[in-house]
């Protein structure tokens, strides 16, 4: 006597969590015996279905966490306009080895030449890989920090900080930190060494002004700068910012005159 297993398939894939798999086992199950599938065929490409389902709502997720200011790409970045950066670098960096390797990604650069654009790119690759990126500018975690230490719980937020693949610290240098800013800022960088965390910042300061940054404490600039100089990759881009170009391509455009000049920009880093 046979057991009615067709009843009980459904129900069996939902009690396990396979929805995509249940919402679709009829229509796979009509395809596979129209096109005569093997047995294994059927199972494969019904859980390759789930798997693809639960991926994408991991990256939707992670993209949600990550606090991206927006969406940028490798794809919308014009490597032409820049050619003080080697795209073949970039091109290793999208593979995501760096991030098990414990390799800090640091581009530094005067406004408007990409920074922010290339780093969230990286960020939201390690989000479509599957994994965890959080993107923060550097004078925003600080304050997070202070915070956390105001309401006697910084031992959770240095741990928090631990959590992400890849944590994005955007504009260093762009306000200087007091004294605890900078030790507790000092902290994550060096908690995340010490895992073998990646970390990518990007800067307007050379190396040599990061002392001014961290609140003059040049010992802890040049400790912070040990740590993640030791396993990293340096992007220093020299070249003219984006936005001035477009604006001055557009102004090319309507009235003829090619140049702008910067003081009437408003050209704030985004
Ligand atoms: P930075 O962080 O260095 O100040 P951003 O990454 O904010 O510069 O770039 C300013 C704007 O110009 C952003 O909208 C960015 O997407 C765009 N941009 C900069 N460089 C390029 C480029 N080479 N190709 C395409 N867009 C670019
Ligand atoms: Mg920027």
């Amino acid at each position: 006597m046979s057991v009615p297993y067709e009843a009980s398939a459904e129900d069996g894939l939902d009690k396990l969590g396979l929805h995509v798999c249940k919402d679709r086992l009829d229509s796979v199950a009509q395809r596979a015996a129209a096109e005569g599938w093997s047995y294994t065929h059927f199972l494969g490409y019904l859980l390759d279905g789930e798997l693809r389902a639960r991926h994408e709502k991991r990256v939707e997720l992670n993209l949600q966490f990550a606090k991206f200011p927006a969406l940028k790409d490798l794809e919308g970045f014009d490597f032409s306009a820049q050619p003080s950066l080697d795209k073949r670098l970039m091109d290793e960096l999208v593979t995501g080895r760096y991030l098990s390797e414990g390799r800090n990604v640091i581009l530094l650069g005067p406004p408007g030449v990409g920074k922010t654009h290339l780093a969230i790119a990286l960020g939201v690759q390690v989000a479509q890989a599957g994994n965890r990126v959080y993107f923060t500018t550097a004078m925003d975690l600080a304050h997070q920090l202070t915070k956390a230490v105001d309401q006697n719980r910084l031992h959770r937020k240095l741990n928090a900080l631990m959590q992400p693949r890849l944590l994005i610290l955007d504009e260093l240098g762009y306000l200087a930190f007091d004294p605890v800013q900078a030790s507790l800022l000092f902290q994550v960088i060096c908690n995340r060494y010490q895992k073998g965390q990646s970390i990518a910042i990007t800067s307007n300061k050379a190396f040599s002004e990061w002392g001014q940054v961290f609140a003059d404490d040049t010992v802890m600039a040049s400790a912070a700068l040990d740590r993640l100089l030791h396993r990293a990759t340096v992007f220093n881009i020299r070249g003219e910012s984006y936005r001035l170009k477009d604006r001055r391509k557009a102004g090319a455009h309507t009235n003829g005159h090619g140049e702008s000049s910067p003081l009437e920009q408003n050209d704030h880093p985004i």
